[in-house]
């Protein structure tokens, strides 16, 4: 026997009675048939409720030939009659995020001739496929009408057309429906097949929100928010600017602007930094002139400055010039010969003696070693 499905009738009904009919133990608990049922199964891109029978848990509902089978963390007694009650705010959002797509799909579908080829509605977001391209004006020019339509506060239809009807109705599909088919009408916007519960009225959507909109396959995918979901992801990144306005000591809408202006300091500074380095490299490089094999401890340096130090004593000590730049056991290396002379043995020695990582080639090497500075000495001792 096929359970009655309350949600059709009534998708805001959030408690409700009904029979036990069958309890079966299952792999991931107790599969409960009731005579009818306010618990929406998973379908149609919409996730299952959640909520209790009988005071216990609904992890998940599934529906198999027009029985719906809510899957319960405890047995329940066959032939009693349960209080059946939803998580509500779990299949609001879900009922928000479900009629703000088809608006928005709607729209999207009559002004750029397209199909919405793929819906998912995740833990945190909402993707929707199109298979065509949608540019960023576009989408954003769908989403000011979706919630054009959403302030109009229309009311939606939903019927169950006969074939004959159906052939004179223009609907949305994503495929060929052999069951008795419900069109979704929500007029002006959009008219869809769909087996998922809906709100009352466009109004109740509260916003649509497009996330992004990326190439994907032959057209794009969208990933949209809606109703609370929307305001709580809207009211954390507003969160996030105004703490990010603070630090700069700047106006919300000039963040972007001051990020930009800070970007440009630190470049500057490290052009500056560079061209101070190499005024300090060149008197290290003097002192050094001469001296043969030459090791040198610097404290931390970028990776290129560890580079162009080698480069410089290397230039002028008459030997290797071995720079490490670091402390403790945690050094970035460079390691430069100015005649070229192979020392790719010497850098495998090192990389194995001292727990180190690079290598390099025409007598320059670059990496790091987990190595203290006693232990680099010693090895440079060992092996000069
Ligand atoms: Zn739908």
């Amino acid at each position: 026997m096929e359970t009655e499905k309350l949600y059709y009738a009534d998708p805001f009904l959030k408690n409700f009675t009904g029979k036990v009919l069958s309890c079966d133990a299952v792999k991931s608990g107790w599969a409960v048939v009731l005579d009818r049922t306010a618990f929406y199964p998973e379908g149609g891109g919409q996730p299952a409720d959640q909520g209790s029978l009988g005071g216990v848990n609904v992890l998940d509902v599934h529906e198999k030939d027009g029985v719906i089978f809510h899957i319960c963390e405890k047995p329940v007694e066959i032939g009693e009659i349960v209080a059946g009650i939803l998580n509500w705010a779990r299949r609001f959002d879900h009922m928000q995020q479900h009629s703000g797509e088809h608006i928005l799909s709607g729209i999207l579908c009559e002004a750029y001739y397209c199909d919405n080829v793929g819906f998912h509605m995740g833990a945190d977001t909402v993707t929707i496929d199109y298979n065509t391209d949608i540019s960023w004006g576009q989408a954003l020019e769908a989403e000011q009408r979706a919630n054009d339509y959403i302030y109009a506060d229309v009311p939606i239809e939903i019927t169950y057309p006969s074939r004959e009807e159906l052939k004179s109705i223009d609907y949305r599909s994503k495929k060929e429906l052999t069951e008795q088919i419900r069109i979704v009408r929500f007029p002006g916007a959009d008219c869809c097949a769909c087996c998922g519960t809906h709100v009352l009225r466009s109004g109740q959507v509260g916003l649509v929100k497009i996330l992004s909109c990326q190439k994907f396959r032959d057209g794009v995918r969208m990933e949209i928010l809606c109703g609370r979901r929307a305001l709580d992801f809207l009211s954390k990144t507003w969160e996030q600017n105004r703490a990010v306005g603070r630090r700069l000591s700047v106006k919300l809408f000039d963040t972007a602007a001051a990020v930009e202006r800070l970007e440009g300091e630190l470049n500057a500074a490290k052009v500056q930094q560079t061209q101070l380095e190499d005024q300090l490299f060149a008197c290290i490089a003097a002192e050094q002139a001469g001296k043969g094999n030459v090791i040198l401890f610097q404290p931390f340096l970028r990776p290129d400055g560890v580079r162009r130090l080698a480069d410089a004593v290397g230039r002028t000590c008459g030997g290797l010039a071995a720079v490490f730049a670091g402390e403790g056991r945690q050094y970035q290396y460079a390691l430069l010969r100015a005649d070229g002379e192979d020392i790719s043995l010497l850098v495998k020695e090192l990389n194995t003696g001292l727990k180190g990582r690079g290598g390099g080639r025409n007598g320059l090497a670059q990496g790091s070693v987990q190595s203290d500075k006693a232990e680099i000495e010693a090895f440079f001792k060992q092996h000069s």
